[in-house]
């Protein structure tokens, strides 16, 4: 069949809730990818922050291979020793005491949410199930992740939506502090906001929750699906305020690809989850967590990181080169490699432009550029990503 047929038939058996870009992508390497027709493109997206280790990655690849020869799927009702391995590799690195696994980051946030109401109950009362989440976040597609989810576009037409969620602007400590009140029970957030157009908190502001929710009594909980492992430079973007949370969730990156999910925990909280509690039949199955060790493993042994804060930092700097040079770009921010430039203009055509070019960047909230490079990305290719989008930029003015 053919790249034309294919697409087509894409659209007549597919569910419709993508519009898709016409690339038929077949192979990957490190930071490429190619499609049918062998066009080449360097990917500064890795398939909405899933790919941080790069394409294919061969220690990713060999766990994979490994594990699927050997067992692929027991159930939770056994110990499944990869799952033992990630969940211990992921509390030495982080403030977690016990992991929750499932399959993806709407479920890990689901499982966080449920979580913390059930803790509330128990700690302070039967009326302690309110969750204080941001204007403009991002928590998944499951009815309670979308209503904790700030943004009215992702709800429309699924009412009534979860009772028990009060939104406040982010960046804002004060709004937090109004909104608490007798029947609060959390305060959900990420701590860079993704899809919510790159927003990066002013400094202080994760500390201040911290402060916020120790006095109150309530669980702060930090939703790293996108931001986690690795992107910011750091492991967790937590890290970066010298503040911990009381859970996170982590998805997208964590097994280099394969789908998984994590709920991290404090052990006095991981407490209020019996036998019973909470379940998850694929839920940290040997493949995805043998894929989750190798991936940890590689971000932690080959560098990522510091080439996370490095090339991050040079790629900030080309972004701000560019915004001196045009005047519709409004601004540029992130950290790591979450970067993201707001024009004043619809980025939309920007993609495709880029796209024709061999580049796969990203636009979210209609105009915010969002660059989401694998960690392994060099300076040599954001030159080269920087030159075409300059090119496009002249082209479109
Ligand atoms: C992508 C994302 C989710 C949802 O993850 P899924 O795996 O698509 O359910 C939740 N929170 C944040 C911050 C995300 O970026």
């Amino acid at each position: 069949m053919d790249s034309q047929t294919l697409m087509r038939l894409s659209e007549q058996v597919i569910a419709h809730t993508y519009n898709r870009f016409p690339i038929l992508p077949v192979r990957g390497k490190g930071t490429r990818i190619w499609d049918r027709e062998g066009k080449e493109y360097i990917d500064f997206f890795s398939g909405l922050a899933v790919c941080n280790l790069g394409h294919c990655h061969p220690r990713v690849v060999r766990a994979i291979q490994d594990q699927a020869e050997r067992l692929i799927h027991v159930s939770n009702l056994y110990y499944i020793e990869p799952q033992i391995e990630l969940a211990s590799l992921l509390c030495q690195h982080s403030f977690a005491d016990k992991v929750f696994f499932c399959n993806s980051g709407a479920e890990a946030n689901e499982g966080a949410l449920k979580l913390a109401r059930k803790y509330a109950k128990e700690k302070m009362g039967q009326d302690r199930y309110e969750i204080i989440t941001m204007e403009h976040s991002f928590h998944g597609r499951t009815l309670a992740t979308l209503t904790a989810t700030g943004q009215t576009k992702y709800q429309k037409g699924y009412a009534p939506l979860m009772p028990g969620f009060k939104y406040v602007p982010f960046d804002n400590l004060e709004a937090v502090r109004k909104a608490i009140d007798s029947k609060t029970c959390a305060v959900l957030l990420e701590p860079i906001q993704g899809e919510g157009g790159v927003r990066v908190p002013k400094e202080g502001y994760l500390k201040g929750l911290r402060e916020i929710c120790h006095e109150k009594g309530i669980l702060l909980i930090l939703d790293e699906v996108q931001v986690g492992m690795g992107r910011t430079g750091k492991l967790f973007a937590y890290e970066h305020e010298n503040v911990e949370p009381d859970l996170l969730t982590l998805a997208k990156s964590l097994a280099g690809g394969v789908p998984i999910g994590a709920l991290l925990m404090k052990e006095e909280v991981a407490r209020s989850f019996e036998p019973g509690d909470h379940a998850s039949t694929f839920g940290g199955n040997f493949l995805a967590t043998a894929a989750g060790v190798a991936a940890l493993q590689a971000i932690l042994e080959e560098g990522m990181l510091e080439n996370c804060q490095k090339v991050g930092a040079y790629f900030l700097t080309k972004l701000q080169g560019l915004q001196n040079k045009f005047n519709f770009v409004a601004d540029v921010r992130g950290r790591g490699l979450i970067l993201g430039m707001e024009l004043k203009i619809d980025g939309a055509e920007i993609v495709k432009e880029m796209m024709k070019r061999g580049f796969l960047v990203n636009c979210t909230m209609n105009n915010v550029l969002r660059f989401l490079p694998p960690l392994i990305i060099t300076e040599e290719e954001v030159d080269q990503m920087i030159e075409a989008l300059e090119e496009v930029f002249k082209k479109i003015t």
